[in-house]
């Protein structure tokens, strides 16, 4: 295979955007670097830009089946994606089946609370003031989006949820919450981005153990190998390598 990479776009905390020869695609390289509390913890983990790799081209294409609109187009090395070029609303959007997290931190709720039904939050995309929490005008206001995107983002959300609780689930693992980021291609809103353990929270059915990046923020250890044991139980193929 001939390297589709041309000229670096951008460097996020985990992944590398480059340019490609066609204009409305572009290469995602999925590195070692972790990082959490918007960047403030760091540190690099061999074989992580596989793994998620290769987990996010998994439940990217089983969403693309269910008939959730992605980027997505195919894997391209080890650590390499190629996805169509969004123009990326500024937005995440949080799905939460359990209680975990911020919203227990903000709410002063216990951690593990079923919820049902889910619960949906956005999110303004900025690091720099630790991603705050707006709702919907907000949103409308500041012009991130449309009243018709929101629904739109608030609905392949749902549909996302209604996928992924169930592929899990036959794993044995809790979807405890997740991060989605959408964007616009053509007038339509397709996912973007990834859907690892890095942006969600997996706990095992039984023992409650984590599976997702909670690993790293609380220096549980074992980071990489909860990761393999994640793409292994849902049926991931992953190459040798680093
Ligand atoms: P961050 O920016 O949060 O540090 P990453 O390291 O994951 O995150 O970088 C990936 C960047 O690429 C993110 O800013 C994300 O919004 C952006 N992105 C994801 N999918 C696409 C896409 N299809 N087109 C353009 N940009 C995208
Ligand atoms: N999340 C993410 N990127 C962010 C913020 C959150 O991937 O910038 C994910 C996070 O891993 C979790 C879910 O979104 O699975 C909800 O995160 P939460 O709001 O609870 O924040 P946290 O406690 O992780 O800071």
């Amino acid at each position: 295979m001939t390297d589709p990479r041309g000229t670096e776009l951008y460097r996020g905390k985990a992944k590398t955007v480059y340019t490609t020869d066609a204009a409305d695609v572009l290469l995602m390289h999925y590195r070692n670097d972790t990082s959490a509390f918007d960047g403030e913890k760091k540190a690099a983990l061999v074989r992580k830009g596989l793994v998620n790799n290769h987990i996010n081209a998994f439940v990217m294409s089983r969403l693309q089946q269910a008939g959730v609109p992605t980027h997505f187009l195919r894997l391209a090395g080890p650590q390499d994606s190629l996805v169509r070029r969004l123009d990326m609303v500024p937005v995440e959007c949080v799905v939460r089946n359990v209680t975990a997290g911020s919203v227990c931190r903000r709410l002063g709720v216990a951690e593990g609370l079923p919820l049902d039904p889910a619960l949906f939050e956005f999110f303004l995309k900025n690091d720099a003031l630790h991603d705050p929490m707006v709702n919907d005008d907000h949103v409308l206001a500041f012009g991130w989006a449309t009243a018709a995107e929101m629904a739109r983002m608030r609905e392949l959300s749902f549909k996302v949820n209604g996928v992924l609780k169930g592929l899990f689930a036959a794993a044995g693992i809790t979807l405890v919450d997740y991060k989605l980021e959408f964007g616009r291609l053509d007038g339509e809103l397709l996912l973007g981005d990834e859907f690892t353990p890095d942006g969600c929270r997996l706990w095992d059915a039984s023992s409650g153990e984590r599976l997702d990046k909670d690993r790293f923020r609380r220096d549980l250890g074992g980071v990489v190998e909860a990761y393999e044991e994640v793409a292994r139980r849902i049926g991931v193929d992953l190459p040798a390598g680093e």
